[in-house]
């Protein structure tokens, strides 16, 4: 099926970021601030129908992928129904999950099941203290746990997102470098992004002379994923450990971007690093027809910006990252 959805600027977006919620448990210091109250109500998040509905006609048009995220994603009731359900919509052939893994040992086994086969999980440090000032939560024997028994499940891939920042975590590279690959984890290095104050005070690191510094410590080479999205890799000589840099301020990836971010109250957003987006909540609970959706969505392709200014414009973007689904 030839795909509808072509932006402007000829990219074909096949792949949706779904966020389940925007309430987490941790509060990492670039991401949620502490004390935040500016969660969306109940009443505003988009049904389990609803949100089923609006994938239903995405795949329709083109959509394929699918990764459900949040804030925390586990914290959302029933996920494992709503991952089944939307695991069989005919078009979408790959459903994967981000998650913090605080809750995964008790979900892995259902998750598995209705049909994530991938999974990443957030993992800043090997160090429990550390990840306590980082997170401001004691979570980490949890998340250890949660990793663990997704890897005794049999998800595959695993990755590891690991937000690298100066003087937090980054002496810790390396050896995050080698717990993945003793674990037969894909590694992924994630710069900060300004998204909203915690953001822009996140203490940012280019990740360019850690890739040259890694490329030649572990004897890495260039490693082409197909369809891999946003990160260049790189592998080891034997091909068993594969490493990925997102670096969107370093060297930006936007001319490739395929996807778009649909938030719980169903706002469709454009783009991590820009304002345009479309509002489905109030047109799926006005009585719009799958028609009236398709054609909204087309809209919507139609705004998706060139490219984000996180540069240029580093306090334009006010929302933090689990409002928008990261
Ligand atoms: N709770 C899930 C998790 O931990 O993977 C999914 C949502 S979380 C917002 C998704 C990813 O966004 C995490 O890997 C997190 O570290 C990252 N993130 C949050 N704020 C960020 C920022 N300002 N810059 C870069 N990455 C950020």
């Amino acid at each position: 099926m030839t795909s509808e959805l072509i932006d402007r600027f000829g990219r074909t977006i096949e792949y949706l970021r779904l966020s389940v919620t925007d309430r987490c448990d941790l509060r990492c210091t670039y991401c949620i601030p502490e004390g935040f109250s500016g969660f969306e109500e109940p009443e505003q998040w988009l049904n389990f129908d609803e949100i089923e509905r609006l994938i239903r006609v995405f795949a329709r048009l083109g959509l394929k992928r699918l990764r459900v995220t949040g804030g925390e994603p586990l914290l959302r009731r029933n996920l494992t129904e709503l991952v089944s359900r939307l695991s069989k919509l005919p078009g979408i052939n790959d459903i994967s999950i981000s998650t913090n893994a605080t809750q995964l040992d008790r979900h892995a086994q259902a998750l598995h099941k209705a049909g994530v086969k991938r999974i990443n999980v957030s993992l800043d440090t090997l160090k429990p203290d550390r990840f306590a000032t980082i997170a401001k939560r004691d979570s980490f024997s949890r998340v250890m746990n949660g990793l663990m028994t997704a890897k005794e499940e049999g998800f595959n891939p695993i990755k590891i997102n690991m937000v690298a920042m100066q003087n937090v975590n980054d002496d810790e590279i390396e050896d995050m470098v080698m717990f993945c690959m003793e674990n037969s984890f894909i590694l992924r290095l994630i710069e900060t992004m300004p998204m909203g104050e915690t953001g822009r005070n996140a203490h940012y690191l280019n990740l360019q002379p850690v890739q040259a510094r890694l490329r030649e410590r572990f004897n890495l080479s260039d490693r082409i994923l197909p369809g891999g999205g946003p990160a260049r890799y790189l592998q080891s000589s034997d091909g068993r450990f594969t490493v990925g840099f997102i670096t969107p301020i370093s060297q930006h990836f936007c001319a490739t971007c395929n996807r778009v971010r649909l938030s719980v109250d169903g706002t469709l957003y454009m783009c991590l690093g820009q304002n345009e987006k479309m509002e489905f909540g109030a047109l799926l609970r006005n009585g719009a027809t799958d028609k009236d959706l398709e054609t909204m969505i087309l809209q919507a392709i139609e705004l998706k910006p060139e490219r984000h200014e996180f540069n240029e414009s580093p306090e334009k973007i006010i929302r933090i990252m689990a409002k928008t689904g990261g």
